[in-house]
């Protein structure tokens, strides 16, 4: 079977095509700039130059239609027709408390996904674009949605209740949801796999450290808690978010500076941290370089950076009284060495001792980074979310067709 996995955003749409057989990526690309003139397709196959393509792509409709037309291509494409996609996987970013795992998409799950466009303004709308899109273009082909918030659905109300007036959350579900379960979840199940141990048996602190980052406690292979809150503002600093801040500092910033709510929440979320702090960018890798050239903003950006990382671990240590491994994913965590480093030479007290060359080395395979003596694992796993969104897709496809031939 193969299975097309699909990040549908506002303005853009990454693909995936996987052969479920041997969970090879046949082909994957992305449509960007959608809604303009100029909008450009980019589609990748192994061991073949990248293709681009400029065209006007004014909807979500037409932009799936350039891709289904690029994977049946004559030259570029992987598909005799397009009867060979079995099925499609859409990443959807908030699923509320209406979805703890992935679901075929019907109409009750399209209108359910609809009635939480408040809670992500600007995810689930687009998601629900890319939904569409497909349905209009491949009408007959079942399509399933994998929600970042799912697996964060088993933590405690002791871990999701913000501790204000319980009517908000009644009334309006204002509470902690979570992002990036699906990471979260894959590299625990990586994590288990490596130690050779049953997940069941096993605490593990996951730390999913990108341009959006975020720590999760996973208890015996479910999420006890997390750092990203009703949305992912909270928690960790991040490339351009502030993370955990005292609330009030928000009607201060109002009186004081004259802002709008409007600009303080763009502050928030585009203007701050590590952009902020460093002054220089938000991306890790600059930042790293400047330090090393001696600028103190930098090196300042990036101790505060691993510093919040480092409190966070030793906060799900203590939630989940022990931790039998740290796990380091996405595209700072997998790459940067010095990070790693700066996270993990203040948990020596719980017994975690990295060892230098181990974290020195880079590699696509999950790895322990930490001495054999050391009494915690530290891994670097590397996330695949799509991969995540394919099996699930699959599975319940599988699902389906077993049902309906009993
Ligand atoms: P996203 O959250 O957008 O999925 P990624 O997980 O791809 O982000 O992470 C992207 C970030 O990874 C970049 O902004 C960059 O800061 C960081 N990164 C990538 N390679 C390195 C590296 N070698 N050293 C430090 N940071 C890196």
């Amino acid at each position: 079977m193969n299975v097309l996995v699909i990040n549908a955003g506002s303005s853009s749409l990454k693909y995936q095509l996987y052969n479920m057989k041997t969970e090879d990526v046949l082909a994957k690309g992305r449509v960007e700039r959608i809604g303009m003139d100029s909008s450009i397709l980019t589609h990748e196959v192994e061991h073949q130059p990248e293709v681009r393509e400029v065209s006007e792509i004014l909807e979500h409709t037409t932009a799936i239609k350039k891709v289904l037309d690029m994977l049946t291509h004559r030259k570029f494409g992987v598909l005799r027709n397009i009867q060979d996609i079995q099925a499609v996987g859409h990443r959807v970013v908030h699923g509320g408390e209406s979805f703890s795992q992935s679901v075929l998409v019907d109409q009750e799950v399209k209108l359910e996904i609809r009635k939480l466009f408040d809670l992500a303004p600007l995810h689930n709308p687009a998601h629900m674009m890319g939904i569409v899109a497909v349905e209009t273009n491949l009408p007959d082909v079942p399509q399933a949605v994998v929600f970042d918030t799912a697996f964060h659905q088993s933590m405690p109300p002791s871990s999701y209740l913000y501790a204000i007036p319980t009517v908000l959350y009644r009334k309006h579900k204002i509470r902690r949801y979570g992002f990036h379960g699906t990471s979260h979840d894959y590299v625990s199940k990586r994590a288990a796999e490596f130690l050779g141990r049953p997940l069941e048996e096993l605490k593990i602190v996951t730390c999913h450290i990108g341009n959006g980052a975020s720590c999760a406690a996973i208890m015996h292979g479910k999420s006890y808690d997390t750092s990203m809150g009703m949305t992912p503002l909270e928690g960790l600093m991040m490339g351009t978010r502030s993370g955990d801040l005292d609330p009030a500092v928000v009607p201060f910033t109002i009186n004081k500076e004259d802002l709008t709510l409007n600009e303080v929440n763009s502050m928030l979320n585009k203007h701050s941290g590590l952009l902020a702090i460093s002054g220089i960018s938000s991306d890790m890798r600059e930042v790293v370089e400047a330090m090393g050239e001696g600028n103190e903003k930098a090196r300042l950006a990036f101790e505060m950076y691993a510093y919040r990382i480092r409190k966070y671990i030793g906060s799900y240590i203590a939630a989940m009284d022990g931790v039998d491994a740290i796990v380091f994913t996405a595209g700072v965590g997998e790459n940067s060495d010095a990070l790693r480093k700066e996270v993990c030479k203040g948990l020596t007290f719980f017994g975690v001792y990295l060892d230098g060359q181990r974290n020195a080395v880079r590699s696509q395979e999950p790895r322990r980074i930490t001495t054999d003596d050391s009494r915690v694992s530290v891994l670097v796993v590397p996330t695949n979310e799509e991969l995540l969104i394919a099996r699930d897709t699959f599975k319940l496809v599988q699902n389906r067709s077993e049902k309906k031939s009993e």
